[in-house]
């Protein structure tokens, strides 16, 4: 399933494929072979889908842990609660950013105004040993810095690249930014050697020194490069994530990123009991019950 390009070393997963709710998704990291991308520990991709009367997001309050949630948008809106009292409606090109730490609960949900698509990606970030269990907190970024290189225009999700820096919070060695191809062009980007770094195509065609990137596919470049040489067919859109590798062992079950098991038992507890994490009382319904602890591994996440 996975391969190894042995002239360019790239690493290929085909995304899994799961669902959240009545959303078919496709699930990138992590994977068995490949747990982490620098900090980013959680990609999943969604749509794009058109749809009239339902609500296809509809992600009823859970807790987090241990990580910051990032949601991004190609078409569509989300509509973001917590349980600081946070509420944050999302447009395409915007960024939500929560910062779970110690124990944050949220909802996502297709707001009732709508346009009728959805059409994105949901990634987790791991928070470094000594943040993890700061309080949490919740930032909207209504707009991001972007880079345009003529053929291709970069949107800088969090981290800083060409000079610019996103205003995303961030707590470790980190980038995340968007690539939207204008015509079929090689670009040059700057990458950090001492960043790893994956590319995950999102919209069309989209090539990384001459070799076609499939679709659907994480493709885990590593390390030690200093430039990304890449091009796309018009209209064409490529995440790029990655970072410094991540030092710490982490263990991840349900929606909590923590050390170890006894962590995660205790904040499944905490759910349970009500404690920690607070309510998210914008929500209209029941909150998501933490599955079985005995089905440690399958565990679905809520993202
Ligand atoms: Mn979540």
């Amino acid at each position: 399933m996975n391969e190894t390009d042995p002239q360019s070393g790239i690493e290929s997963l085909p995304a899994r494929q799961t669902e959240l709710g009545s959303v078919k998704i496709l699930r990138a990291l992590p994977r068995r072979q490949r747990r982490m991308v620098g900090p980013w520990c959680f990609l999943d991709r969604y749509g794009p889908l058109n749809f009239t009367s339902e609500k296809p997001m509809d992600v009823a309050p859970h807790p987090h842990i241990g990580l910051q949630t990032v949601s991004w948008l190609l078409q569509g809106e989300i509509v973001h609660n917590d349980s600081l009292g946070c509420e944050g409606l999302m447009h395409a090109g915007q960024l939500n950013l929560m910062t779970s730490g110690w124990g944050i609960a949220h909802s996502e949900e297709t707001p009732r105004q709508n346009s009728g698509t959805l059409n994105g990606v949901q990634l987790w970030v791991a928070l470094p040993g000594e943040y993890r269990n700061m309080p949490p907190s919740f930032d909207h970024y209504a707009s991001l810095p972007k880079i345009d290189l003529t053929a291709a225009e970069v949107t800088l999700i969090i981290g800083d690249l060409l000079g610019q820096a996103s205003p995303a919070k961030m707590f470790s060695g980190i980038i995340g930014a968007e690539i939207a191809f204008h015509e079929p062009k090689p670009i040059q980007l700057p990458l950090r050697r001492d960043y790893e770094h994956a590319l995950f195509v999102l919209e069309g065609d989209v090539s990384m020194e001459d070799r076609r990137l499939d679709g659907d596919t994480l493709h885990y470049i590593g390390a030690q490069r200093d430039e990304l040489r890449i091009s796309g067919s018009r209209a064409s859109r490529l995440l790029l994530i990655g970072g410094e590798p991540f030092r710490e062992r982490v263990v991840m079950w349900w929606n909590f990123v923590a050390r170890t098991d006894e962590e995660i038992a205790q904040a499944r507890q905490d759910w349970i009991e009500h404690q920690r994490f607070g309510e998210v009382k914008a929500y209209k319904g029941p909150r998501l019950l933490a599955p079985d602890l005995r089905k440690y591994a399958p565990a679905n996440p809520a993202s």
